[in-house]
């Protein structure tokens, strides 16, 4: 027997493995099967170069439990160790033979866990007493027991071992006991071995057989060798990608959207990432991104490894380029570990951009479940921002969604300020502040939906990187002070174009049940629409409380609804309009004017010579005559009018802006709306 002592220089490694080297001293069982895989796969490399010419055969790892003996064993098939190669490997602590193979077969190497050398010893956290039975592959292999009972010193000697492969024996210490318990290495193995690349079979499948519970002869597989994100992307469904979300996360919502990680240079990684939905706050704890090396489970605290952000997401991670076994400082400063940040939030960034431009529909319809992650990723992540910028969405009270350039292009003609500032109106709260979002909505305003919880962040961070843009909420001011514009807004109308205007337009309303128009007249920005449809707020509102209330307020239901048609002067096609129709309508126009201004002055005349006369004063004849006057100048109005309605019978473009701004509120239907449709074909 040999006897020697393990190569480290001091004795006092025991009580660091035991105390410091893993926090958590359940991860021997990790460490010790993951051994039992990597020398299963080493043998499949050698195989498949031709330096193994046995038969593989089952390569099942089994993890047995024997409470009697107060034992664990993890025996595998695979390459074993010689005595040299238990001297190197083994009794010099911190020389990992995983390394050193990976290095020799590069290009063949199935994947493989151990990096560090250390794995093994992590045992001794648990073990007052360690054995290795092994036999190499090799044809003239000697098989050899060690032992180490948890001093500097180990014994090794020859022994009897049939099949090629490595038992290992953990003698369980009286403080770890639990690990003795069947359902405490389920939970391990269900934990860190659930997608490892070999089958691991731990006891024997059970079945209920005549009430009770019995051992069948197949053997207990606890892992899915082959998971989800090993495979080909092409090669995968959507419902194999939900499937695969419900094993990770038992109890929890489809998500919204995944991405399949695979990258191989300048780091190794591949995974799943999905988006999830978001229902409560508590669900962002308890759901976590689990980081994997060469699918063996290392943790569910990916801190130090993806930006913050994307802590919110689901899925997986595996990467065997992280070193996962050492310090977290280690790990925020380790460049690989950057460079995996920057790449998964590169690969997030595009895929949610994709999405956006490939299914616009699907985006706005998730957007509300998205919104929370992409606001925080925007804040907390400058690079991201830059990428989100093009696809972040803005959502208006009505439940319309705009990217960032179109809702700067929707209200650049009516929002902006004297000092040409675009103010964005929003609210934090549609019922109560809806009053004031009706009348901003009455201005021709358009309202934002800020109600999220990062919403206030987001504004601020807005209001930095937009030019010269300004929230500001919809009730913080009366609507005519919360955009200040220009003074020259008025409207600077004679008499008689606005006569001529409102006739226009009265004439070519359609008629839309219980629904009635008003021509009012704004002078709005050039830019903004020439005609438009607004509420009159007092009556709607009547209305809808009618609704709700009945009872004496149901008059008000009866009434028909009552809107403004806003005619903006400023507008050039008004401008047009205008000229046009007074060119148009001039000659037949002048004469009326004329004679309803001598008919005018004729009545005020005899009205101010009346005005101190009492009525049997006044001659009958002169009474007369006043009345005629007016029978005159009502016959000559609507003579008037009657010229304006045919002008504007006569002017498509009168009708044509009528329904565009029906159409806008979407008011225009049935026959109005194919006459439309027939009048802008022949305008094409
Ligand atoms: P690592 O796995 O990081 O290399 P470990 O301390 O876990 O470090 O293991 C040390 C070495 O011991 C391994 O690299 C391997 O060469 C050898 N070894 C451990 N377990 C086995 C096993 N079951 N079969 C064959 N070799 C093993
Ligand atoms: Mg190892």
């Amino acid at each position: 027997m040999a006897k020697g002592n393990i190569g480290v220089t001091s004795n006092d490694i025991f009580p660091i493995i035991k105390k410091f080297l893993y926090s958590d001293h359940e991860i021997f069982l990790r460490e010790i099967v993951s051994n039992a895989v990597d020398a299963t796969q080493k043998l499949k490399t050698l195989a498949s170069v031709g330096e193994f010419k046995g038969e593989l055969g089952d390569q099942t790892v089994h993890v047995k439990l024997d409470k009697k003996a107060k034992t664990i064993t993890i025996s595998d098939r695979g390459v074993g160790m010689t005595a040299e190669e238990i001297d190197k490997y083994i009794n010099q602590i911190a020389f990992s033979g995983a390394e050193e193979f990976v290095k020799k077969y590069k290009d063949n190497a199935q994947a493989i866990i151990g990096h560090f050398g250390l794995g093994f010893y992590s045992s001794f956290m648990v073990s007052k007493k360690v054995e290795i039975i092994t036999r190499s592959f090799r044809e003239d292999a000697v098989p050899m027991r060690w032992t180490c009972d948890g001093t500097p010193e180990y014994t090794m000697e020859e022994t009897k071992k049939e099949d090629r492969g490595t038992d290992i024996v953990l003698h369980i210490d009286s403080e770890n006991k639990d690990f003795l318990e069947e359902a405490r290495i389920q939970e391990l193995l269900t934990k860190y071995c659930k997608f490892l690349p070999v089958p691991i079979a731990f006891g024997k499948k059970k079945e209920w057989k005549d009430g009770k519970e019995v051992e069948t002869a197949e053997d207990n597989i606890i892992n899915d060798t082959n998971p989800l994100w090993t495979r080909k992307p092409a090669d995968l469904t959507d419902e194999d990608y939900k499937k695969f979300y419900r094993e990770l996360y038992p109890m929890s919502d489809d998500p919204l959207f995944w991405i399949h990680l695979n990258v191989d240079y300048p780091f190794h990684l591949t995974g799943v990432l999905y988006f999830p939905k978001i229902k409560k706050n508590i669900d962002l704890q308890r759901n976590k991104i689990q980081l994997y090396s060469n699918q063996v489970f290392v943790t569910d605290s990916v801190e130090d490894i993806v930006p913050d952000y994307l802590t919110l997401l689901h899925g997986v991670i595996d990467s065997p380029d992280i070193p996962l076994n050492v310090s977290r400082s280690y790990l925020q400063s380790d460049g690989n570990v950057k460079k995996i940040s920057g790449y998964i939030t590169k690969k997030v960034a595009d895929r949610l951009n994709d999405i956006f431009k490939k299914d616009r529909a699907q985006f706005e319809e998730k957007w509300d479940d998205l919104k929370v992650f992409i606001q925080y990723g925007m804040l907390s992540d400058e690079k991201f921002y830059e990428r989100a910028e093009k696809f972040v969405l803005l959502k208006n009270v009505d439940g319309k969604y705009f990217t960032l350039d179109e809702y700067k292009n929707l209200v650049k003609a009516n929002q902006e300020d004297k000092e040409s500032s675009l103010i964005y109106l929003y609210t934090t709260n549609k019922d109560e502040q809806y009053s004031y979002i009706q009348s901003a909505k009455d201005k021709g305003y358009d309202v934002l939906l800020m109600d999220g919880q990062l919403d206030v962040h987001a504004i601020s961070q807005l209001e930095q990187k937009l030019e010269k843009t300004r929230f500001v909420r919809v009730d913080s001011d009366t609507v005519d002070k919360l955009i200040q514009k220009d003074e020259h807004n008025e409207v600077t109308l004679t008499d008689e174009q606005r006569d001529a205007l409102v006739a226009i337009f009265d004439s070519q309303m359609p008629e839309i049940e219980k629904t009635n128009f008003i021509v009012t007249f704004e002078h709005l920005s050039p830019a903004s629409n020439p005609v438009f449809v607004t509420q009159n707020e007092f009556m709607r509102r009547m209305k809808d409380m009618s609704a709700m209330q009945g009872g004496m307020m149901s008059f008000y239901g009866e009434m028909p609804d009552s809107y403004n048609l806003v005619v903006n002067t400023a507008h050039p096609l008004i401008e047009k309009l205008l000229k046009d129709e007074e060119s148009a309508t001039k000659d037949k126009v002048e004469p009326i004017v004329k004679n309803l201004s001598d008919a005018e002055s004729r009545k005020n005349a005899l009205k101010e010579s009346q005005k101190d006369k009492k009525d049997e004063e006044i001659p009958a004849a002169e009474k007369e005559e006043l009345n005629d006057l007016q029978k005159k100048i009502d016959e000559l109005t609507t003579e008037k009018k009657l010229v304006y309605k045919t002008y504007a019978g006569e002017n498509t473009q009168v009708s044509q802006l009528i329904d565009l701004a029906l159409l806008a509120n979407n008011m225009l239907k049935g026959e109005a709306l194919a006459k439309f449709v027939k009048r802008s074909v022949e305008l094409l």
